[in-house]
């Protein structure tokens, strides 16, 4: 069966794809499919936003679709960037201005005061509707500098305590095992599994 991830990020993608790579699926994306309608995300929660990915693709594509949304909230920030994790340095955003952005707000912060936490929620739709929601989250601290090099998105700023490293630094093997996507994927997969099950 076709699975369709509504997703552009490739990054993100190659996430997904590995997290779900001994399932008996055919993994596709939103470049298999360039005249989907564009989706605005514009949901006050991550799992508002991963529920309107899904369920517009898959009434496009007719295709069991997952939507995934996610992102970082800092305490010392009540909670920002959130839903707007992607586009934090405004119109021009990158990875690197978001990074830095987030490096001046916190200035000179003791790393207590850093705390910090990605979320990530994954909907499953089909043409029919929504077929079920999961969630999963990462706990960490924001460093004080960029370090690392795998990953995207503020993986060289989020340092995980337990290993002193951020998820740059410390790369898939360790990322894919704790990750917010990791976790939100894992219980997608029984929700998955079940609908393999049931439509098969
Ligand atoms: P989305 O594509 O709208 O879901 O945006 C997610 C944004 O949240 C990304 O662009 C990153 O800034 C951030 N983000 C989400 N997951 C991760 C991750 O695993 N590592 C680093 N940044 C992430």
């Amino acid at each position: 069966m076709e699975l369709v991830v509504a997703t552009k990020n490739k990054k993100k993608l190659a996430e997904i794809k590995q997290l779900l790579s001994d399932l008996d699926l055919e993994i596709t994306s939103l470049a298999d499919y360039p005249k989907a309608p564009r989706i605005i995300e514009n949901g006050k929660t991550f799992k508002e936003n991963a529920v309107k990915k899904a369920v517009k693709i898959a009434r496009y594509t007719k295709k069991l679709t997952l939507g995934e949304d996610s992102g970082l909230e800092v305490n010392a920030l009540a909670g920002a960037p959130g839903v707007r994790s992607s586009r934090f340095s405004g119109k021009d955003k990158s990875d690197l201005k978001n990074n830095r952005k987030l490096l001046h707000l916190l200035g000179g912060l003791p790393l207590k005061k850093r705390k910090a936490r990605y979320l990530c929620s994954v909907a499953l739709a089909d043409q029919e509707g929504l077929v079920g929601v999961t969630e999963g989250a990462c706990n960490g601290v924001i460093g004080f500098k960029m370090q690392g090099n795998f990953g995207f998105g503020y993986d060289p700023l989020f340092v995980i305590p337990k290993y002193k490293k951020t998820f740059a630094q410390l790369g898939g093997r360790i990322k894919h095992q704790m990750s917010h996507r990791f976790h939100a994927l894992t219980k997608a997969r029984s929700v998955i599994l079940n609908y393999l099950k049931v439509n098969a």
